[in-house]
């Protein structure tokens, strides 16, 4: 028999909870289906505070339920995010960029390999890379109407707090109750009943603990946390803001600015840039650390907080009729800005699941979930593979390498990866694959040209089309790139049009 949650209870109001409502009680009004949800949260307790770039699945989303960008951009002071930049990493004084767009989706196969092949960096036939060097947002005037200068979804930065409470706006039909969980009762089904500080005890069919890193309801279910501190060098965050200058040009980038024990997020909202510095205690102590950056930026900063981070995930993310999102199911550092993405993706999953009717997809979503966050955290590790030894920090991590970056190395010694080389995830949901692996593994200067040339040399034919595609593309994005509006402008031009 099949078997539908009708309630769902969502303890945690921060980004986690209010996307888990958002997605839930869409997919299940498109479905012609109805949840009765109700989100829990703590203005006492209050939200992580950090967490600020997204990637270009968060775009997916607004478009997917048609929540409007520009509101969102007007409202929450965010700003355009086209990629991250990668300074210091490969050595002192060399950037690469990650632009997120991917111009194989309309070129199909071919394109990376022939830029390899011929020298040339991959990311040169991105159109978002023109866009960064230029420091324009992706869109144009044509007859006085703006239009996008392209097919791709570009990502955001924004202020955590205010992104959550327009979310929370968004949230339609949803009961929201402003307390706390004290005390939670568990049966052989899972959670029965949550208690609240006030007496009031709610149950669900359906619990989702987003209560971030207190893991209040999950915990209870005998989760175990999987540690990943044997493969990923940092386990402190320090964020703080420094002002954005008025009239000073917004870079639609994250800057992610390796240093000497870690490495330095910027990342520009209208109002400000939210930055830190993740790093790792092992290496320095955190007055050492803020000294640091002191110094590199050449100014006082004033540390917000200062973060444990104990990367990993749950071994299991849903148990029983509980499911733990965002940071109460998995943390890593925010290299990649992979969290809110993971929990997109995680969303659209269960509903997917939970429309088959009973919880019966549990061992697939739990198996899914596990990969991703696993991908993920491998595919940041990469990022360390370096040329520097300017400290004990990179000494220790750029001289041994866990065997899943090793095996890239030796893949990369007479491969270039290609998006065949990444299983599909389950779905058809977006994942870690070759779009976001070779500008990195470019970047560090990974792949190899002889490599590249002999897997072309058979394709005649596929190599002409491909240069061809190659050179018309660069001269079209460096064009395009004059057209569309400087970042500033296209902001404040929106802020105008309230
Ligand atoms: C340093 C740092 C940088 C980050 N940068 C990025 C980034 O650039 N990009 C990205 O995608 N992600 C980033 N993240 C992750 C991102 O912050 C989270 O994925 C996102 O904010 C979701 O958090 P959350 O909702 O799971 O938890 P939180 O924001 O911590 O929310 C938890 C909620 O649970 C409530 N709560 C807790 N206990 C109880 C209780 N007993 N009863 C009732 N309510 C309770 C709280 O009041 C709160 O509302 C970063 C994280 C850190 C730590």
């Amino acid at each position: 028999m099949k078997y539908w949650p009708s309630s769902i209870v969502i303890v945690g109001g921060g980004t986690a909870g209010w996307l888990a409502a958002i997605v839930l009680a869409s997919e299940a009004k498109r479905m012609n289906r109805h949840y009765d949800i109700t989100v829990v949260e703590s203005s006492d307790l209050g939200t992580v505070g950090v967490g600020e770039g997204t990637t270009s699945v968060f775009r997916h989303l607004l478009t997917h339920f048609k929540l409007d960008e520009f509101d969102f951009l007007r409202e929450t002071g965010a700003t355009i995010k086209l990629g991250i930049r990668h300074k210091d990493w490969r050595r002192l004084g060399h950037h690469y960029d990650g632009p997120l767009d991917v111009p194989e989706m309309l070129t199909g196969p071919g394109l990376d390999l022939y830029s390899v092949s011929a020298g040339k960096a991959v990311t040169d036939s991105h159109l978002f890379q023109h866009l960064i060097n230029f420091n324009r947002a992706p869109f144009a005037y044509k007859e006085n109407r703006l239009i996008p200068a392209g097919p791709f979804h570009h990502a955001y930065h924004f202020d955590q707090v205010k992104a959550g409470a327009w979310l929370r706006r968004q949230a339609k039909d949803i009961k929201l109750i402003d307390d706390q969980v004290k005390a939670v009762k568990t049966g052989p089904f899972g959670i029965e009943v949550v208690t609240l500080a006030s007496g009031k005890e709610l149950s669900a069919d359906l619990f989702l603990d987003c209560t971030g890193f207190r893991r209040v309801l999950i915990k209870e279910l005998g989760a175990e946390w999987l540690p990943y501190g044997d493969v990923l060098p940092v386990n402190r965050a320090m964020p703080f803001w420094l002002e954005l200058e008025d009239g000073e040009e917004i870079p639609p980038v994250t800057l992610a600015w390796a240093q000497k024990n870690g490495w330095l997020w910027q990342i520009p909202t209208q109002q400000r840039y939210g930055c830190g510095y993740v790093y790792s205690d092992n290496h320095i102590s955190p007055e050492e650390a803020k000294a640091e950056i002191e110094t590199v930026l050449g100014r006082k900063i004033e540390p917000r907080n200062d973060i444990k981070i104990n990367a990993g995930r749950l071994n299991h993310a849903w148990i029983e009729n509980c499911v733990a999102l965002g940071l109460s199911s998995a943390f890593l550092e925010p290299l990649e800005a992979t969290s809110i993405h993971g929990t997109i993706v995680q969303l659209l999953m269960l509903s997917a699941l939970l429309e088959k009717g009973s919880f019966a997809g549990r061992n697939q979503y739990n198996q899914a979930v596990a990969r991703q966050v696993d991908d993920f955290r491998d595919f940041i590790r990469l990022h360390y593979v370096s040329e520097r030894r300017d400290s004990t920090f990179w000494q220790d991590v750029a001289e041994t390498h866990p065997k899943t970056v090793t095996d890239w190395l030796e893949f990369c010694e007479t491969r270039v990866p290609q998006q065949a080389d990444f299983p599909a995830f389950p779905l058809g949901l977006p994942h870690v694959g070759a779009e976001l692996y070779l500008p990195i593994l470019d970047g560090l200067g990974l792949l190899d040209k002889a490599a590249a040339k002999s897997m072309l040399a058979d394709q005649p034919k596929l190599r002409a089309v491909a240069r061809k595609t190659q050179e018309q593309l660069v001269q079209e994005y460096r064009a395009a790139s004059t057209k569309c509006i400087p970042h500033r402008t296209f902001l404040s031009s929106l802020a105008q049009s309230r």
